[in-house]
């Protein structure tokens, strides 16, 4: 019998991997896709996550340093440097490749599988032909396993996607850019000295290039040839009754994810990750649930709260130039979220 199966070899499955083989444990992974594994996301990387990456030994990816948060609504606008050290701007292909590779090295086995059913008793866990003691959950926004467990729980308030594409470009800024329109927001990560991701986030379902007709001086902006198709996900938002059942933690977005707005799900996937491990070695899963509810309650609140001004049409109008006339309120917020 195994120590550790982690089903999802994405950022959190990877970092619950290498956490959990590094205290010792024998871990496999079961995901899949093939390295290096990509996906729809605004590739920026918060101070906590770039952290947290470089606590589980990993060579960081070159990527491009963030130097902090922009929010733009032509004429206004309102930026903050992070307080703690830079954030990553990084394509998730690099992130994923050398989460890959720091599992190799910690010792994790990998196995290309899907888990389907879990079958538990008192003292192991059974999962895609492997046994072990424990099962995490790292299979993502829409994760199977968290269905499978009856841990789905219903989500309120506007179905959100995202859809994100590169542009083959010198970016025009060190920071994280929201654009924010009536329909939904677009931002803009740099990822490399020469090529800009843009993400948009919005309720309304119609094209990427339909969307960007909403921000012309980000248009404008876009000098560069698209690198690649474009590339969706959602709806965003999911939530979890708990994130444990019996054998079982969930961690990542698996666990329950509120909106890509606030750019934090991989720092809270890798914070899942680290406090997941924490609570197995020191013998104590039943403290896991707590501990993930502390660990997300402030992006949560965040996160909620920009949503709900997003949602209404005089509260969308306002936020960056309230934002703007407030630059300690917003400092505060940037922090916060670093
Ligand atoms: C449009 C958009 C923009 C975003 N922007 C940002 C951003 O700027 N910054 C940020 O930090 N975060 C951002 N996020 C969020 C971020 O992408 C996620 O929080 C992060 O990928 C979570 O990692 P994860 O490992 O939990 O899930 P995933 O990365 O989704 O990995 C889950 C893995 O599980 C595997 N899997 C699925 N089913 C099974 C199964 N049955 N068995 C085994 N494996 C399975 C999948 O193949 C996948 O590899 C964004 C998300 C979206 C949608």
């Amino acid at each position: 019998m195994i120590d550790l199966l982690v089903a999802g070899g994405g950022p959190a499955g990877l970092a619950t991997a290498v956490h959990a083989a590094l205290a010792g444990l024998e871990t496999v992974v079961v995901e899949p896709r093939h390295t290096p594994v990509d996906k729809a996301c605004g590739e920026g990387v918060m101070p906590s996550g770039v952290r947290a990456l470089a606590a589980l030994g990993l060579d960081l990816p070159r990527g491009h340093p963030l130097r902090g948060i922009r929010y733009v609504r032509e004429p206004d606008r309102a930026e903050a440097a992070f307080a703690d050290g830079p954030g990553l701007g990084v394509r998730r292909t690099d992130l994923h490749a050398a989460l890959a590779r720091r599992a190799v090295e910690a010792g994790v086995r990998t196995v290309t599988g899907r888990v389907g059913d879990v079958a538990q008793d008192a003292g192991s866990v059974t999962a895609a032909g492997l046994r072990a003691r424990w099962l995490v959950a790292a299979d993502g926004l829409h994760s199977p396993l968290r269905r499978r467990l009856g841990l789905d729980a219903p989500v309120g308030g506007p179905r959100r996607y995202g859809q994100r594409r590169h542009y083959r470009m010198r970016p025009w800024t060190d920071f994280v850019e929201v654009h924010w329109a009536p329909a939904g927001e677009a931002y803009v990560t740099p990822v490399a000295e020469d090529l800009v991701g843009v993400a948009v986030l919005s309720a309304v379902r119609r094209g990427y290039d339909d969307h960007l007709v909403d921000f012309p001086a980000l248009r404008a902006r876009l000098t560069g040839p698209p690198a690649n198709a474009v590339r969706g996900a959602g709806p965003l938002r999911r939530r979890a009754r708990r994130r444990a059942a019996g054998r079982v933690l969930l961690v990542g977005d698996a666990a329950g994810y509120v909106d890509a707005l606030t750019g934090e799900g991989v720092a809270l996937a890798l914070a899942s990750a680290e406090a997941a491990v924490r609570c197995l070695t020191e013998g104590r899963p039943q403290d896991y649930d707590r501990r993930w509810r502390a660990l997300s309650r402030r992006h949560r609140l965040l996160t909620h709260g920009l949503l709900a001004c997003a949602g209404r049409p005089a509260g969308a109008r306002l936020i960056v130039p309230a934002a703007a006339r407030a630059p300690a309120v917003f400092r505060a917020a940037v922090r916060a979220l670093s």
